[in-house]
């Protein structure tokens, strides 16, 4: 039941029919029996700053934020946090009394989905496929944990060097960067990270690596979850190489945004069993 005492959360985006963050958040609090709800809100590109302040005038407690605003809303913020600075998008915003504050919670997110799977960044032989939006958190992850060396590949080389530029900035780490014809010399990929949308509909049947390299992949994550497996992870699969796709990173970019306005941890049973119904939910939604 919704009252005069309900916090208002949300998401902003364009589209944003799409999305699952009302499912995970109005999940949690359904669980944790808190009188608050999260609304889905669709924003267009020029009415962001006006959003925002209507936002924050209405003192809705918190936002998540998607394509196309992640780097654009930076702008309408009193500040952002070390990891949203350094990968230069923002996807989750905290009411405070001066403004919004602003957190990237994409390199959580990815980095809890690879611990719950076991799987060691630290000294790893690392190749990034991709060096969009989700690439620059993929890479300050990779970075903030201690890889051993960043592969960074692209279609564009360019943006390649840039992201390889950016993450030096901030980390002593050893990037190497190829375009997508050349093979990466290392002998061995202990994790292969790929964050292009090749392999989501409509390139269902392609993607953007050779079988080739795909046999050298120890591990392969993929950012997309729906195709659950995509070209890439059935490819790295046939191949011998354990696979995670990205759900869980979505998942848990969610819990650290519900964290951080909530200011506390949430169980970790409670975690495991909105996983599972999150699953089940996009089983029946496909
Ligand atoms: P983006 O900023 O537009 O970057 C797209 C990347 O894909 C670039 O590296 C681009 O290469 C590459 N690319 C696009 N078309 C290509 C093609 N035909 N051949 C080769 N490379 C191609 O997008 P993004 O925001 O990073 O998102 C990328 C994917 O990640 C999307 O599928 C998104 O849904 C997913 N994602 C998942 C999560 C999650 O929580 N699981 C979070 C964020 C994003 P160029 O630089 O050459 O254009």
């Amino acid at each position: 039941m919704l009252d005069g005492k309900t916090k208002v959360y949300g998401v902003i985006g364009d589209p944003i029919e799409h999305t699952l963050s009302p499912f995970i958040h109005n999940k949690i609090m359904e669980k944790l029996k808190e009188n608050k709800t999260y609304v889905p809100y669709h924003v267009e590109r020029n009415q962001l700053g006006d959003a925002i302040k209507g936002a924050w005038s209405l003192k809705i407690d918190g936002l998540n934020v998607t394509v196309p605003h992640k780097e654009t809303v930076r702008q309408h913020l009193i500040g952002m946090d070390d990891f949203a600075s350094q990968v230069g998008a923002v996807n989750t915003l905290k009411y405070t009394k001066e403004g919004y504050y602003g957190y990237n919670t994409d390199v959580y997110g990815l980095g809890r989905s690879l611990e719950v799977n076991d799987i060691e960044l630290k000294g790893s032989n690392v190749l990034l496929i991709g060096a969009g939006g989700a690439a620059r958190a993929a890479a300050v992850l990779c970075a903030s944990k201690g890889v051993k060396k960043l592969m960074i590949m692209n279609r564009t080389l360019s943006k390649a060097e840039e992201l390889a530029c950016m993450v030096k900035t901030y980390y002593e780490v050893d990037v190497e960067i190829y375009p997508l014809s050349v093979k990466p010399l290392a002998k061995r990929i202990d994790v292969a990270i790929q964050t292009t949308s090749i392999g989501m509909h409509p390139y269902e049947d392609q993607m953007v690596i050779t079988e080739d390299l795909c046999a050298k992949i120890q591990v392969a994550v993929d950012i997309i979850y729906n195709p659950k497996e995509t070209l890439f992870l059935k490819v790295a699969k046939k191949k011998g190489a354990k696979v995670v796709n990205g759900l869980e990173m979505l998942f848990y970019q969610g819990i650290k945004a519900f964290e951080i306005w909530a200011e506390e941890e949430l169980p970790r049973d409670l975690q495991k069993n909105l996983l599972e119904e999150l699953k089940e939910y996009l089983e029946r939604r496909l």
